[in-house]
């Protein structure tokens, strides 16, 4: 995954634009104006429940095109006060999609960085839309003796790449302690790039304050399964061929994201259903008073495109979205109702 997305020259983000109808793949932000408004709003109020710092980084992770950054700006512009606070700082890596947020972002000052530890210090709020399924996964067997790691190898002979299972155990604290023991046959996913990014932002939020915006497919409780998914041209694709032409993905294990942050100081909260994050902070009201303003045939690309980033059949459900804050910090718009900490 690693080499496939992110070799310099040749890995899969470096190439080219994968988004929209005419790429690989499609996600919230490009489907509706709403999505990165909505964020905008939540950035907003996160901020003045903060006591509205003069200063405040709005820091995204893996922008894409820059559309949620773009929407999210022009909505929180209308609350007082929190534009002329904002410094925006995106963390991208491919050399295309800079050019498209930058695009996208023309009126905006905007500082990209290559990872997040380059963002300089201060209260930040940072917002990452499917980024971390993005992050590389190590896969683990539970073998008759115990977990092992599988890896992929070139096979020589048959010129491509295959997976090998090998004899290696994982780190100790890998394997959640209610999985030491699943079915022989079971795989467990961790990506320990996930978990670093995860402990930095802990850290970070443990030590200057605001919160993060994590938005992803994925579970909410560890799980045994295989999620590792190749995606070309809007259709499953094998995760061994076209390496470096195919988007690659896991779900995200939210229950680790939450175990790391956690680990460095900061708060997690319970993740909602990307339908309910929605909902809760008036998606419908948003597009319905759009839509009574626009032509009929935008009204209806509105509402088409609320209903796909909400319903359960659509990605209301498998989306789901996690909150961290610094420890003391009150409950962020949205997460009052479930607010407790995972683990407890
Ligand atoms: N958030 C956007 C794009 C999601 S695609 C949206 O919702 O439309 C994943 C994004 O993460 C792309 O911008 C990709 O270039 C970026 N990315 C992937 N791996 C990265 C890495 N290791 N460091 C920084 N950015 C990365």
């Amino acid at each position: 995954m690693a080499i496939a997305l992110g070799h310099p020259e040749n890995g899969y983000y470096r190439k080219a634009d994968p988004l929209g109808a005419a790429g690989d793949f499609i996600t919230s932000p490009e489907i509706s104006q709403i999505f990165g408004e909505i964020i905008g709003l939540w950035a907003a109020v996160t901020w003045q429940q903060a006591g509205a710092p003069s200063l405040v980084r709005l820091v995204e992770l893996g922008p894409g095109r820059g559309t949620l950054m773009a929407d999210a700006l022009r909505a929180a512009n209308n609350v007082p006060g929190f534009a002329q606070a904002l410094a925006v700082h995106l963390v991208e890596t491919s050399p295309v999609l800079r050019d498209r947020q930058r695009q996208a972002l023309a009126k905006t000052q905007v500082e990209w960085h290559e990872s997040l530890s380059d963002i300089p210090a201060g209260p930040a709020i940072i917002i990452a839309n499917e980024f971390f399924d993005a992050l590389p996964t190590n896969q683990y067997v539970r073998t008759p003796e115990g977990w092992r790691e599988r890896r992929i190898e070139i096979d020589d002979d048959a010129d491509c790449l295959a997976f090998i299972a090998t004899d290696d155990a994982p780190p100790p604290g890998t394997i959640p302690s209610e999985l030491a023991k699943a079915p022989v046959g079971s795989m467990f996913e961790h990506s320990p790039n996930r978990q670093a990014e995860c402990t930095e932002l802990g850290h970070r939020l443990a030590a200057e304050g605001i919160a993060a915006l994590i938005i992803d497919y994925g579970h909410a409780l560890p799980g045994i399964g295989e999620t590792l998914q190749a995606v070309r041209r809007h259709q499953p694709h094998d995760v061994l061929s076209n390496a470096g032409e195919v988007d690659l993905t896991t779900h995200v294990d939210f229950s680790a994201v939450a175990d790391a942050a956690r680990g460095a100081g900061a708060r997690s909260w319970p993740p909602l259903s990307q339908g309910s994050f929605l909902t809760a902070l008036g998606a419908e009201q948003r597009t319905e008073s759009l839509a009574s303003a626009a032509a009929p045939d935008q009204a209806a690309n509105l509402r088409t495109g609320l209903k796909r980033l909400i319903a359960a059949d659509g990605m209301g459900t498998l989306f789901k979205v996690m909150a961290l804050t610094g420890a003391d910090a009150p409950p962020p718009a949205g997460f009052e109702t479930t607010g407790m900490i995972l683990s407890e």
